[in-house]
């Protein structure tokens, strides 16, 4: 472990613009408590000095993967080879963490394109293992159905909301749920799981109609790395060759067993985009003793929050600064609110109130288009009277506008 941090800071400190700086006067750690004398990383330097974190020539890259950003223009990922073995290899164990063998037969739900790194890294995951792959994508609800009943997987990867939407087809359109090939469901995205690890409702009503094995995972393109359940669903256990992890408290400090904390990764192995200490913002509970199923790695329970305003929509992780302005690129825009509430299955929803005005210059449906463009999923759109938005905004209440309302 403390070989492989070593790697990685000679790496940074020769073909890193910004950790040259960073680690000016680091040379190496001799143990794992000396890595808290280094510096963290944030989402934020990330977003200001993006080309800067980028270690290899861009010649080199062979793949290039974009994520919303807290301000401004998207972040950019970048995968040399070495980076896409890494990926297949990290999906790989995955699988096998699931009990998933070579042979088997995978429905991937989620888009392998639009520069998203999760469809893609379950794609060369299963190639890794040499599992075949249907990949659907998150097509219509009807096909999913159609290829599920032609190729007849045994796994399907979805985001729980998604895979709820296509139970509900099913019953309402008479597929016999309990012919159907499925035994296993990798969730993505949003949990599926309460802090006690027991499904949560999402999850429940999933499994009540469909009687499969539900997976949770938690990923996110900065670690290019998932932690996965094994069988027991206990948390999400973490891959100890690829990713080094600490859960802190708000001072810094490890929290105990069985505590939540903030997630804050150093990547281990990645060669274009490493990252050191790095701040994910989200909270989640460490689980250190030993797995019922044999396995010591350390693991990972739901993401209990965010540190900030940070959103999960429909799988996507998006920040309110980047929705509104997404909306203000609309010119003809006067008035409007976004609030944030939770459904009843905890997830994140937006909404996003405008008036009539709103629609006069293009149609909802291009509105719509145009959103779910800018920010990967489409935000449910309410058109109600100038008063309404006034009221939710705080106009006449406060001097500072606020667009976002936090109902969570
Ligand atoms: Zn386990």
């Amino acid at each position: 472990m403390i070989t492989r941090i070593n790697q990685q800071i000679s790496h940074l400190k020769k073909n890193s613009k910004f950790y040259k700086k960073q680690l000016n006067q680091f040379s190496r750690i001799d143990n794992v408590l000396s890595v808290k004398k280094l510096p963290f990383t944030t989402k934020d330097d990330i977003t200001m000095h993006n080309s800067d974190f980028l270690c290899v020539p861009k010649n080199k890259v062979r793949d290039f993967i974009t994520t919303s950003g807290t301000i401004g223009d998207p972040i950019s990922f970048y995968l040399t080879q070495n980076d896409l073995k890494r990926l297949g290899i990290n999906e790989r164990n995955s699988f096998e963490l699931c009990n998933i063998k070579k042979g088997n037969k995978v429905l991937l739900t989620t888009t392998l394109d639009k520069c998203f790194m999760a469809g893609l890294a379950y794609y060369l995951g299963s190639q890794e293992l040499g599992v075949g792959i249907i990949r659907t994508g998150p097509g219509s609800l009807k096909y999913q159905w159609d290829m599920i009943e032609r190729f007849k997987p045994e796994i399907i990867i979805a985001v729980p909301s998604f895979l709820l939407k296509m139970i509900r087809f099913a019953k309402d359109n008479n597929i016999d749920l309990s012919q159907c090939s499925l035994l296993k469901g990798i969730c993505i995205g949003e949990p599926i799981r309460e802090s006690n690890l027991q499904l949560n409702s999402l999850g429940k009503a999933i499994s009540s109609d469909l009687n499969i094995k539900l997976y949770s995972t938690y990923a996110s393109t900065e670690m290019m790395t998932a932690f996965t359940e094994c069988d027991e669903g206990r948390g999400g256990h973490l891959q100890e060759d690829l990713l080094f992890v600490e859960v802190l408290d708000k001072n810094g400090i490890e929290v105990k067993d069985g505590d939540s904390g903030e997630v804050v990764i150093t990547t281990l192995g990645v060669e274009a985009m490493p990252l050191l200490r790095y701040r994910t913002g989200d909270i989640c509970t460490v689980y250190r003793a030993k797995c019922k199923c044999g396995r010591t790695s350390l693991r990972l329970g739901p993401v209990l929050g965010r540190k900030s305003q940070r959103l999960k929509v429909k799988g996507t992780t998006i920040f309110p600064s980047a929705i509104i302005e997404a909306v203000y690129a609309f010119k003809h825009v006067e008035n409007f609110a976004i609030e944030v509430s939770l459904d009843e299955f905890d997830s994140d929803t937006l909404c996003l109130f405008v008036t009539d005005e709103f629609l006069q210059t293009s149609s909802l449906k291009e509105i719509k288009g145009f959103l779910k463009s800018k920010l990967l999923f489409t935000p449910e759109i309410c058109v109600v009277e100038n008063r309404i938005i006034n009221d939710k905004i705080g106009i006449n209440k406060t001097r500072k506008i606020n667009r976002f309302i936090d109902n969570r």
